[in-house]
C-alpha cells in the first residue's frame, strides 16, 4: 500500500522508495496548489516528472517562465546550476529543487579560481560563457549564451578583442568553425554525457539508417563527426541539423522526415514523440541518460513538496553581477533555451 512521503528512501543515488503512480500524482498535485507552487521540468527530466509538470523545456526557457509566472515558488526540477540561474533572474522569489546533490559534469568543469587565472592571463579578453555555469561563474563572465545563439554572441564582440570560451570544448569547437576566429580561446570541459555520444556510433546508425535526419545538440562528442560526416557525403548535407534542444522541438515539429536520429541526452525523446508521434525517433546511444537529472525522482519530487526542501541560495551580489551577463545573453539573436 502506498504511505506516501512515509515510503522515501535517502540513499547514495538520491531519493527513493516511491512510485510514479496515480496517488503519487494527484498528490503532487494536491501538495504544489497548497504551497502556490509552480513545478517546472528540464526535458531531460524522467518522463513522469516532465508529466506532472506544469511547464517543460529547456534551461533558459524555464528560467524565464520562474520570473512571468505569477506563483512566488517554483519547484525545478533539473539540475543545481539551472535553479540557479531561475534564482538569479527571480531573486525575490523561493526557488527549490528536489534534490540539491543533482549537479553537472559540465558547470563543475570550471571553477571560479581557474576562470580568474584564465582572465589574468588575457586581461582584455571578453568572456563568453555557455549557460550551463554556475552563478559564480556567471558573475565573471561578460555575456553568456546559449547553444542557439553562442555564434551571434561571438560574432557581436570586436573582432580585435581576444574571447575566452567556456566551458564546452565541443560547442567552443562549433563556434570557432563557424565564424572562423582565430582569437577565440576554449576551455577544454566536457560533459561525460554529451561526451560520450561518438562519432562511431553516429556513423554507424546512419549507414543502418540512410534516409533519417540527425538531430545533434552541439555539446556531443560527434558534433563535429556529424559536420564530417556530411561533409565526406557519407550523410546527405541537409539531414545534419546542429540543433539545441528547443530547436530540435521546433524541427520536430515540422519535419518530413519518417526517421530521425536523435544525438543529445535520452531523456529529450519523450518530449520529440509528444510534438511529432507519427515519427520513429531514436537515440544515437540509448546510454546517453544523465544520472544528475536522474536524481530528481518521484520520491524526490514528494519530499520537496512536503518538506520544503532543497531550497536554492545565491547571494544577492553575485545575482545582481550574474543577472547581466544573463540578460545581455537575452539580448543577442534569438537565445532559444540552451541545453
Ligand atoms: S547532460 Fe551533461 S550538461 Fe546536461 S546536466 Fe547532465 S552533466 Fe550537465
Amino acid at each position: 500500500m502506498w504511505a506516501g512521503a512515509a515510503d522515501i528512501v535517502d540513499g547514495p543515488g538520491g531519493f527513493s522508495g516511491v512510485e510514479a503512480s496515480e496517488e503519487w500524482a494527484a498528490e503532487i498535485k494536491r501538495l504544489a496548489r497548497q504551497r502556490g507552487a509552480t513545478i517546472l521540468a528540464h526535458n531531460y527530466q524522467l518522463p513522469a516528472i516532465q508529466d506532472i509538470a506544469d511547464h517543460v523545456g529547456d534551461s533558459l526557457a524555464l528560467s524565464r517562465l520562474a520570473a512571468e509566472v505569477p506563483e512566488d515558488e517554483i519547484v525545478f526540477c533539473g539540475v543545481h546550476f539551472m535553479a540557479e540561474t531561475a534564482k538569479i533572474l527571480s531573486p525575490a522569489k523561493t526557488v527549490l529543487i528536489p534534490d540539491q546533490r543533482a549537479g553537472c559534469s559540465l558547470a563543475d568543469s570550471i571553477t571560479a579560481d581557474q576562470l580568474r587565472e584564465w582572465k589574468a592571463d588575457y586581461p582584455q579578453a571578453i568572456v563568453v560563457s555557455y549557460v550551463n555555469t554556475t552563478a559564480e561563474i556567471k558573475a565573471l563572465t561578460d555575456i553568456c549564451c546559449t547553444s542557439s545563439n553562442a555564434v551571434e554572441v561571438v560574432e557581436s564582440i570586436d573582432p580585435n578583442r581576444e574571447i575566452l570560451f567556456l566551458p564546452d570544448q565541443f560547442l567552443g569547437a562549433h563556434v570557432k568553425r563557424v565564424t572562423k576566429r582565430e582569437n577565440l580561446h576554449i576551455w577544454a570541459g566536457e560533459c561525460h554525457v554529451h561526451a560520450g555520444i561518438n562519432g562511431d556510433e553516429l556513423a554507424a546508425k546512419s549507414r543502418v539508417h540512410p534516409d533519417a535526419e540527425l538531430y545533434v545538440h552541439p555539446e556531443c562528442g560527434c558534433a563535429t563527426s556529424a559536420l564530417y560526416l556530411a561533409g565526406e557525403g557519407f550523410v546527405a548535407e541537409d539531414k545534419v541539423k546542429i540543433l539545441s534542444t528547443g530547436g530540435m522541438l521546433d524541427a520536430a515539429r515540422t519535419t518530413g522526415a519518417k526517421q530521425v536520429l536523435v544525438a543529445t541526452e535520452i531523456g529529450m525523446l519523450h518530449q520529440l514523440r509528444r510534438a511529432a508521434p507519427d515519427v520513429d525517433f531514436m537515440a544515437v546511444n540509448d546510454r546517453a541518460s544523465c544520472g544528475y537529472m536522474k536524481m530528481i525522482t518521484p520520491a524526490a519530487l514528494l519530499r520537496c513538496l512536503v518538506e520544503g526542501k532543497d531550497e536554492v541560495h545565491v547571494d544577492l551580489d553575485t545575482a545582481h553581477v550574474a543577472s547581466k551577463s544573463v540578460q545581455r545573453m537575452i539580448e543577442i539573436g534569438n537565445p532559444g533555451g540552451g541545453e
